[in-house]
């Protein structure tokens, strides 16, 4: 059975984790969110991208809950002695990655081409596709002005309210080469539980993919990152509540209005299925340990296949 989930980075690599308990990794096809990628240090980092390579091969940091395990900090220390800009944390292993990338991509590899290579490289078994090979980013409007994703998420630590999410370049990105024929292949559609504005809203901008899914004939299930009304870590909840009117199901639904057919939503939000207009699923989504989150993948498994 082929899946296709759409991830964001931290959120969406944790449910990928269980997806792939429970589905057969070569039928699994990722479509990763690049609108949070940057340039440091003169590098191609795609912050997504990595927690997902990283989560899904064993080599994610779990207590600090980003970067490589075993990481060191010797460049940043060095960077950090010479006055360099040290706001965005990148420790050595991952550092390797970033020079790796960036190498390829100055020789005119598409970034899909690269991504391919280094999830091959580390082990990965699913395809790991970003949304576009085009020049994507996100923006922030906010009261303080408009911001880059990542100055606002890390430089600022997510601290001013959002008026509005622009996704630069996304009009006239194309999705990167299997991404639409992943989705008319796929036989379930995910949405990852990842932040809809900042994770998925910018995967969605690209034209190809948000028709891909308009005119999708598999199921297409999203699953909550929201318990109890609040983001179980991250600005989603605050985001919903400001731009959205609230962070009830129907609000998180809202954001994907005409590209679902489910959503799985926690128990502790279970109050609000009566305002969805898609089918609910009501289930514990939070992701403690692979149990509860291998029984998420297979709620959203079975959601899906209960509306083929
Ligand atoms: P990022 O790109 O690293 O910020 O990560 P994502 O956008 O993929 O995921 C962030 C979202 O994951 C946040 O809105 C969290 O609320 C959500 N999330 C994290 N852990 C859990 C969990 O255990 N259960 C659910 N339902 N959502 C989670
Ligand atoms: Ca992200």
């Amino acid at each position: 059975m082929n899946v296709a989930v759409l991830s964001g980075g931290v959120g969406g690599a944790r449910f990928l984790r269980g997806l792939l308990d429970v589905a057969a990794p070569e039928e699994v096809t990722i479509v990763g969110n690049v609108g949070d990628d940057l340039e440091v240090w003169g590098l191609h980092v795609s912050p997504d991208l990595d927690s997902i390579l990283y989560a899904l091969t064993g080599r994610a940091d779990e207590e600090r809950g980003w970067g490589r395990a075993g990481e060191t900090w010797k460049a940043l220390a060095s960077v950090a002695e010479l006055g360099g800009e040290t706001w965005f944390r990148l420790g050595d292993r991952d550092l390797g990655l970033h020079l790796a990338r960036t190498e390829a991509l100055r020789r005119g590899e598409p970034l899909s081409a690269v991504t391919a290579r280094i999830a091959r490289s580390l082990g990965l078994q699913a395809a790991l596709l970003p949304a576009t090979d085009d020049r994507l980013r996100t923006w922030l409007d906010t009261p303080a002005g408009p911001f880059p994703f990542q100055e606002w998420f890390v430089a600022r630590v997510h601290a001013d309210e959002v008026d509005a999410v622009r996704y630069e370049g996304a009009d006239t990105a194309a999705a990167a080469p299997g991404v639409v024929a992943a989705l008319e292949a796929a036989d379930v559609i995910m949405l990852a539980p990842s932040n809809p504005y900042v994770s998925v809203g910018p995967i969605l901008a690209v034209p190809d993919i948000r028709a891909a899914l308009e005119s999708r004939s598999a199921p297409c299930v999203a699953v909550s990152p929201l318990v109890g009304g609040r983001a179980v870590k991250g600005p989603a909840d605050r985001m919903l509540a400001r731009l959205a009117g609230g962070t009830t199901p129907a609000h998180v639904a809202a954001c994907y209005a005409g590209l679902i057919d489910a959503l799985v939503l926690d128990e502790a939000d279970a109050g609000g299925v009566d305002e969805l207009d898609v089918r609910p699923i009501v289930t514990q989504t939070l992701m403690t340990d692979a149990d509860a989150r291998r029984r998420l993948a297979e709620a959203a498994l079975d959601a899906a296949a209960a509306l083929r």
